[in-house]
């Protein structure tokens, strides 16, 4: 049932781009990052992120649909990049993504486990396979990931830097998030405990909480807020930036890319088993 393809292909979006801003020579050469969830939002301005700080980028997404795009900007950086679809909810897939990434750009050095899904329900309209599949992509994901990443680093023997995705709402509730947080609780548990696990082969694992970043999956938080509230499309995004917002603006992609950035980075070096919120301060009530 899994799709898994290789995107060799990669289109020629933005040739003027790739000739102006090849990066930096001071940027380290020749590491090797996946972000899976990286055709958008997010996981695309973290693939981006790490290409201008000198990774070549494989980017996974769970269908074609705008990989193309994220992957002409990694090239236009200069950088080398490879798309593969596949499900992260499938360990075999995931495995296979580790080994043909490994094939096409070499050793893994950082996974960025960011790929996720969000549904707004109650818990009182919640059926057994809405739990299912949200644990089985945002809990099962990054737990497929990690191991399978950790595998590969170990077999080279090389110190790696494995990073997943949580969210505010595992600190703070969100109502109608109710199984979204716990998968989103989940991520902070595995990272503790396999950060601890992994300490011993140099691989630290460390997560970031975005608040509310403008993305596609927000729109769609927003549209199942918004229709409980009885208020219009658009409009539960405007508020929470006025009244829950400390900073006074929802994120944008590159607010959550910034921190990943670092954490990727050996500046992090020594940082293992957290994760970092990143919401412009948010105050739920
Ligand atoms: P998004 O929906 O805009 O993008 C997610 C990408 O992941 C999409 O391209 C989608 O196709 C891909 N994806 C979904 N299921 C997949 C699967 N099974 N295998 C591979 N790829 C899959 O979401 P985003 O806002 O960019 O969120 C990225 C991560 O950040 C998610 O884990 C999300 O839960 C988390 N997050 C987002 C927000 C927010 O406000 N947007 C807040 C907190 C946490």
């Amino acid at each position: 049932r899994t799709s898994t393809t290789a995107l060799r292909r990669i289109p020629q979006q933005f040739p003027a781009v790739a000739k102006s801003r090849a990066f930096s020579s001071t940027a380290p050469q020749n590491r090797h990052a996946i972000v899976t969830g990286g055709a958008r939002g997010i996981g695309k301005a973290i693939a981006l992120r790490l290409a201008r700080d000198g990774y070549d980028v494989t980017v996974n997404d769970v269908s074609e649909q705008n990989l193309g795009f994220t992957l002409s900007e990694i090239e236009a950086l200069g950088r080398r990049a490879y798309g593969h679809v596949a499900d992260v909810s499938q360990q075999d897939a995931v495995a296979n993504l580790i080994k043909a990434s490994v094939r096409e750009l070499g050793p893994l050095d950082t996974m960025v486990a960011n790929a996720g899904i969000a549904q707004v329900k109650p818990l009182l309209d919640l059926t057994t396979d809405d739990f299912s599949r949200m644990m089985n992509v945002n809990v099962g994901g990054v737990h497929y990931c990690y191991q399978a990443a950790a595998k590969q680093m170990i077999e080279q023997g090389t110190p790696g830097k494995l990073i997943g995705a949580a969210s505010i709402v595992a600190f703070k509730p969100f109502v109608l998030l109710g199984h979204y947080s716990a998968s989103k609780w989940a991520v902070r548990g595995l990272t503790q405990v396999y950060a601890m696990e992994l300490a011993e082969h140099k691989i630290t694992v460390n997560a970031y909480a975005p608040g509310i970043v403008d993305t596609g999956m927000w729109e769609l938080i927003d549209e199942g807020l918004a229709k409980k509230a009885g208020r219009k499309k658009g409009e539960m995004i405007s508020k929470y930036s006025s009244e829950l917002i400390a900073l006074g603006r929802t994120s944008v992609p590159e607010d959550v890319a910034n921190l990943v950035g670092f954490m990727a980075s050996k500046d992090a070096d020594y940082i293992t088993g957290q994760t970092y919120v990143v919401d412009g301060g948010i105050i739920f009530t």
